[in-house]
């Protein structure tokens, strides 16, 4: 029995007729996370967690159809037992579990095991079948733990600071921005926000979410800005935007700054390794400890991992072509 399987429109369970991150529209579309290769216009009838739903607003500006759940909580659509549980990616990112006469499938989404300090903490749920996202699935990626990342952060910062420049950290604006502003040492200096991290922001904080940080408009005199810790998203890179707020040094905080060469082909001064991913280490941790008897690999290195899987641990391992492609990671 096969609870999910991949058509043209997306991850569609045949008995509960619902799909999962679909990416053409459908009737009922249950969304496990807000980023927008996972998020897509046009479905019917979303259902997400709570946390998800201001960001389902804001950037599909979607007022109705839109169902948030809590984790753990168990609902039933055509005698398929639905639950979200954390997914440790991003804030309201969520595992989804299905189970159909006494079999458990789990879809991972986007996860990660190490805890960041904001989004909740993956939580591991054992199932039969375990669909798993693999973005960082080559023994290569070994990401180091999020607090000496963090710590690595602000000591650039300090010293960037003491000779009255800013520092601009790029990250994805939902789930590496607030991460960032959330460690940052404020005793340090002031933080100033691109606008398009101020909104998700200003989203979260409709389900009591509070960050630190003041937006950059017209209004914000550029020669108040020294020795600032500045938060952008990628495409800010090279626009006239960034340009005022010179003199800065900047880095990129993503997974791919692990391997040398990244930085340099970006054209930024430093790269913080920090990622919303499971490195190799977790997944297959994440394959062990959930006890699934078949792993379904999907976007990343899925042809590696699907036979790494059947190798080393002697059970199913095959692939799910899916259209997720992790823009979030700004991959170089
Ligand atoms: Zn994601
Ligand atoms: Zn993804």
């Amino acid at each position: 029995m096969n609870l999910l399987s991949v058509n043209e429109y997306g991850l569609y369970c045949k008995q509960g007729d619902f799909y999962i991150d679909p990416w053409k529209p459908v009737r009922t579309a249950l969304i496990t996370h807000g980023h927008s290769d996972h998020m897509r216009w046009g479905m019917s009838h979303y259902i997400c967690h709570h946390h998800t739903v201001p960001i389902l607003r804001l950037r599909l500006g979607v007022e109705n159809s839109v169902q948030g759940v809590a984790y753990e909580e168990v609902m039933e659509i055509n005698g398929v037992k639905i639950s979200f549980h954390p997914a440790g990616h991003i804030i309201g990112s969520a595992q989804i579990r299905m189970e159909y006469q006494g079999e458990v499938w789990l879809f991972t989404g986007d996860y990660k095991l190490e805890p960041d300090g904001v989004s909740q903490t993956y939580t591991l749920v054992k199932c039969d079948h375990l669909i798993t996202e693999s973005t960082f699935g080559l023994p290569v990626y070994h990401f180091p733990s999020n607090a000496s990342i963090y710590a690595d952060m602000n000591d650039w910062w300090r010293s960037n600071a003491a000779e009255g420049i800013n520092t601009v950290l790029l990250g994805y604006a939902l789930g590496k921005a607030q991460n960032i502003i959330a460690h940052a040492d404020e005793s340090i200096g002031p933080i100033f926000l691109h606008g398009a991290v101020d909104n998700v922001n200003n989203a979260l904080s409709e389900v009591g979410y509070t960050f630190a940080g003041t937006r950059i408009t017209a209004d914000v005199k550029r020669d108040q800005i020294r020795g600032a810790l500045i938060v952008a998203p990628p495409s800010a890179m090279d626009t006239p935007w960034l340009r005022s707020l010179k003199p800065y040094r900047i880095a990129m905080c993503s997974g791919w700054m692990q391997l040398r060469g990244a930085r340099r082909r970006k054209g930024v001064d430093r790269g913080f390794p920090l990622s919303d991913h499971c490195d190799w280490r977790q997944l297959n941790q994440a394959v062990v400890q959930t006890q699934a008897k078949h792993v379904y690999v999907t976007h990343g290195y899925e042809h590696n991992f699907s036979k790494w899987v059947r190798e080393e641990y002697g059970i199913g391992g095959s692939i799910f072509k899916t259209l997720y492609n992790d823009a979030e990671e700004e991959n170089v």
